[in-house]
């Protein structure tokens, strides 16, 4: 492991970042303010400022653009939505592959806006393999998961199954037995993407204050320490991080998500790894373990989120010498050929999880207050399918994006998602959810007959699923 390995892949690979924005010193009116600067109220203000030149918009972060898990996560483009057969499990067949149609093509979308807006955020489009089986056992259940996919309105184009010698072709795990192909999964820099998305809004002229963070939102205001913005619309857009000045977090929660960098791999490291093309990948574990090929040559790797008491975000993304130890033995267990490999980079942040379980766009035309997010943990596709759709929803246009089941107007966040439970609760389920699984794991690993353990815990373990996920 690198010396000083705790800190962020992505915020390194910036260039040197211009000083802060000025923060919010004044008294302002506008017609739209969007509290938080990640994908979510970005992506809002730029399909707003497309649609809409003539409006003013005000984005107020309370420290940098990026800062939340927009500028930290695994930079994986989904086209699947998380909790999305919640939402869309009882629709007709067809209707439902409206919907699955819609959330594939959004990753395709992102390519084109980058390309038209020339961010450059390293975007690149090589699929994943979506849940290799890595037990025996794992076999039969992933092939029944793609299935459930293919049931619920995924393309069989879309997703497919590969063999074992089909996996090993794309990647060499360790016992990889077979496995989901998505081809509707793209990578990016996300740390370029935000911070490029930032100053494209600002070219369409959008005014970002950072350093400024609300303290109150009252009835078409919002307050900072210094100042305030009027305004018709607030667009509340902080998932994992919402702070105390609202009771966003009561019903959506942060999750703390942890991910590494390793060195940029040799050619001989590459050729015993495979993956010749930028590949997305994930094994079938319950408890997640994903990771990509970057641009120049890395993997990024994320795996065992966990749950802070009291439903804590992680402002800092510094994580300890052991957390990144953990990550970097369950990679070399999935990919031996990195075994040796230097780690140079390891940090975290907050997603956020919705007591829904499953993400929401709303906009209460009453109140003037809009919000999206609870994409646990799926986030930096959907919220650029989200931002679009709250864009639409504030300037009432009806758009095939405002007649999706998880776009809503006229009602609040309160009405619309449950309140979480409070503590010990939250974190002794949780604490629950991960031993339950990762015992099951571990007698799978056992590869032994357990006729009576095995059917026992994964009937546990699909009722926690069926919860959470
Ligand atoms: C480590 C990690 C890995 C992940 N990996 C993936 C992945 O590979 N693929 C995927 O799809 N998703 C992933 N996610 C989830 C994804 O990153 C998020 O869902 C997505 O970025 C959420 O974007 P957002 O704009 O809604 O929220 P955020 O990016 O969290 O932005 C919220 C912003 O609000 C600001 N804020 C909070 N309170 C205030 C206030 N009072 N005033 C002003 N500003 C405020 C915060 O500072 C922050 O900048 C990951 C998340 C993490 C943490």
């Amino acid at each position: 492991m690198r010396e000083d390995a705790s800190c962020n892949f992505w915020t390194s690979m910036l260039p040197e970042r211009p000083s802060s924005r000025p923060r919010l010193a004044e008294d302002v009116q506008a017609d739209v303010v969007i509290v938080g600067a990640g994908f979510t109220g970005l992506w809002t203000a730029y399909y707003l400022k497309r649609l809409a030149p003539e409006r003013e918009i005000v984005v107020l972060e309370a420290e940098r653009v990026g800062h939340g898990a927009s500028g930290r996560n695994g930079g994986w483009v989904i086209g699947n939505l998380a909790g999305l057969e919640r939402h869309i499990g009882s629709l007709p067949r067809e209707e439902r592959r409206g919907c699955c149609a819609l959330v594939a093509d959004n990753v395709d979308e992102i390519g084109r806006v980058l390309a038209r807006e020339q961010i450059d955020a390293d975007y690149n489009k090589d699929g994943a393999i979506y849940a290799a089986a890595r037990y025996r056992d794992q076999i039969a259940i992933q092939r029944g998961y793609l299935r459930q996919l293919h049931e619920l309105g995924h393309s069989e184009a879309d997703c497919m199954w590969l063999d074992a010698r089909q996996l090993e072709e794309r990647v060499r795990f360790r016992d990889g037995y077979g496995g989901i192909y998505h081809r509707q999964v793209a990578t990016v820099n996300p740390g370029r993407l935000v911070t490029g998305l930032a100053e494209v809004v600002e070219r369409l002229g959008v005014t970002i204050h950072e350093h400024s963070r609300a303290t109150a939102l009252g009835r078409h205001e919002v307050r900072t320490r210094d100042g305030s913005v009027e305004a018709a619309t607030i667009v509340c857009a902080t998932e994992g991080y919402a702070d105390r000045f609202h009771d966003f977090k009561r019903h959506v929660i942060p999750v703390q998500s942890l991910v590494i960098a390793t060195e940029p791999l040799s050619q001989a490291t590459w050729e015993a790894v495979g993956m010749s093309e930028r590949l997305a990948f994930s094994d079938a574990s319950r408890l997640i373990n994903y990771g990509h090929r970057t641009a120049d040559g890395r993997i990024v790797f994320g795996a065992r989120g966990n749950y802070r008491f009291g439903a804590r975000p992680k402002d800092d993304q510094a994580i300890s010498d052991d957390a990144i130890r953990m990550r970097r033995d369950l990679l070399v267990d999935l990919l031996p050929a990195l075994e040796g490999v230097r780690i140079d980079y390891g940090w975290g942040g907050s997603l956020g999880l919705s007591r829904n379980f499953r993400p929401h766009a709303i906009f209460d035309r009453a109140s003037g207050l809009a919000t999206a997010g609870g994409y646990a943990g799926e986030g930096v596709a959907a919220s650029h399918l989200f931002g679009r759709t709250l864009a639409d929803l504030i300037l009432g246009r009806d758009t095939e994006l405002v007649h999706m089941p998880w776009a809503f107007i006229d009602a609040s966040h309160r009405q619309l998602i449950k309140r979480w439970e409070g503590e010990p609760l939250r974190w002794l389920a949780a604490q629950a959810i991960t031993y339950s699984y990762a015992g099951e794991e571990a007698l799978m690993r056992r590869d032994r007959p357990a006729p009576l353990i095995k059917p026992a815990m994964k009937r546990v373990n699909d009722y926690f699923a069926s919860i959470i996920e």
